[in-house]
């Protein structure tokens, strides 16, 4: 994890370190108030602030940019040399999330370049999911058999250092043409297998409202196109942008879904919250796909609080991706033992809907593999014995077991993995369970006098 003491031109790429979930504090869930930054402080009470295409022309695009915006900021050598590398692009809303102005502040982690950037050890490669490879017609990845991504255009409002499409984000900016488009709607009506198909890009939400609109228009011409999905990090980057007259464009091409991209509570601010409401009271579900990235999320408690604060806010946290293994992205990479960590803390504490799957996009194009914690501890023809979140280990009888009680084991002999998968007891049971002593008070009567308590 990245620490406040480690400098911008610091060449080394941080090691990991992975505190196991209850032994450190969280980095990073301040709410201290916003850094004073010059000319953000002066723009964020204007009127312009709520204009997206202010925000758009007002991109932080270049390192003097970035100087301007955020006087306080040390410019390393490193600093320049990642932002020549890959493309840098800052809405002002973003930036005004910053609170602290250098690496231990998560929001700058995610946009301000690093010379971690430049570390390049071999397995990283520019297109590590093939998705040029699974390209039938430019700018449609066919992968899986029922549903197809359209990258619709190479422009963001905010280039995430952690992207995973740096090949095409922002490297040129342009939007997918009508001829372009006129081929991906003729390779669709020759597949009628797919039935789903995720606008992407770039980010779908920063095209003109009219442009976007040809795009889902000539979408929903094909027959067998039964959803349409938009991938955007707009309401966390923008949300200015989601405007009545967008969501009144959206709102005709039903059924449509859009899943966005929040990393950690310091994003949902009050103006992305507004911004999501506004497209589920639309009817558009809404997800969020994170990425694990370390020094920003990769804490059990931080995603905690991210997904409460997601599933309260209506959108559905979806995927937590392992970060791909893409060029630039070194120093976020988290070994995999993390999002299993996170994953094993989750279950139990949160509701299942606010718990996203962990996956790897694995290389070579292999698609979304989800990872979980293990919680079969044995299985026979007649049993499997599983493990739940409190460290509980009971027997599941598999279908066609006689309905026979199984010899009882003598009194002084405590039962092991063994005689659960053999059927002779039941459950192992923790010393210590806050969920078993609450069973052992006598509970209280629905209705009429309390009962007695043993305790
Ligand atoms: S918004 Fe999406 S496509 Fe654009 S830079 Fe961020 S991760 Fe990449």
């Amino acid at each position: 994890m990245l620490t406040s003491g480690q400098s911008e031109g610091d060449a080394s790429v941080a090691s990991s370190s992975t505190p196991s979930a209850d032994d450190a504090q969280p980095p990073s869930l301040a709410t201290s108030s916003s850094l004073s930054t010059g000319k953000l402080q002066e723009c964020i009470a204007t009127e312009q602030w709520q204009d997206w295409r202010w925000h758009m022309r007002n991109r932080i695009r270049t390192v003097a940019q970035l100087r301007e915006w955020m006087p306080t900021l040390k410019v390393s050598p490193g600093l320049l040399s990642a932002a020549e590398k890959f493309p840098l692009a800052i809405t002002p809303h973003y930036a005004s999330l910053i609170r602290q102005m250098d690496s231990s502040d998560p929001i700058y982690l995610m946009c301000v370049p690093q010379m971690q950037e430049l570390c390049d050890p071999k397995f990283l490669c520019d297109d590590p999911l093939e998705e040029d490879e699974d390209m039938p017609v430019p700018g449609l990845v066919h992968r899986y058999g029922d549903r197809a991504l359209l990258i619709s255009t190479t422009t963001c409002s905010t280039y995430c250092r952690h992207c995973t499409r740096k090949r095409v984000a922002g490297m040129h900016e342009s939007s997918i043409s009508p001829r372009r488009l006129q081929q991906v709607v003729t390779y669709l009506l020759a597949h009628p297998e797919i039935h789903d198909v995720i606008v992407s890009g770039g980010d779908p939400l920063t095209m003109a409202t009219e442009n976007l609109e040809r795009v889902l228009s000539s979408l929903r011409s094909v027959p067998s196109i039964d959803i349409i999905r938009i991938g955007t990090r707009v309401p966390v980057v923008m949300p200015q942008r989601v405007t009545d007259e967008l969501v009144g464009m959206l709102r005709k091409f039903h059924p449509l879904y859009i899943n966005t991209h929040f990393n950690h509570p310091n994003e949902l601010t009050a103006d992305s919250v507004a911004a999501c409401a506004k497209l589920v009271d639309a009817g558009i579900p809404m997800g969020n796909q994170s990425v694990l990235l370390r020094g920003v999320n990769d804490h059990p408690k931080i995603i905690e609080t991210l997904c409460r604060n997601l599933i309260r806010s209506r959108v559905r946290p979806y995927y937590l991706f392992q970060c791909d293994l893409v060029r630039g992205v070194e120093h976020f990479r988290t070994p995999l033992s993390r999002g299993i960590e996170i994953m094993e803390y989750l279950r139990g504490r949160l509701s299942g809907l606010a718990i996203p799957t962990f996956v790897v996009d694995a290389p070579h194009g292999g698609g979304k593999i989800p990872l979980l914690p293990n919680y079969i501890v044995s299985s026979s023809p007649t049993h499997t014995v599983l493990r739940n979140f409190e460290g509980m280990i009971v027997s599941y009888p598999e279908p066609g077991m006689s309905s026979e009680t199984p010899q009882a084991l003598p009194e002084n002999v405590a039962p092991g993995v063994w005689e659960l998968s053999s059927g002779q007891a039941t459950s192992i049971l923790p010393a210590a369970s806050n969920r078993h002593n609450r069973r052992r008070r006598k509970a209280m009567p629905l209705f009429g006098q309390p009962a007695e308590t043993s305790e």
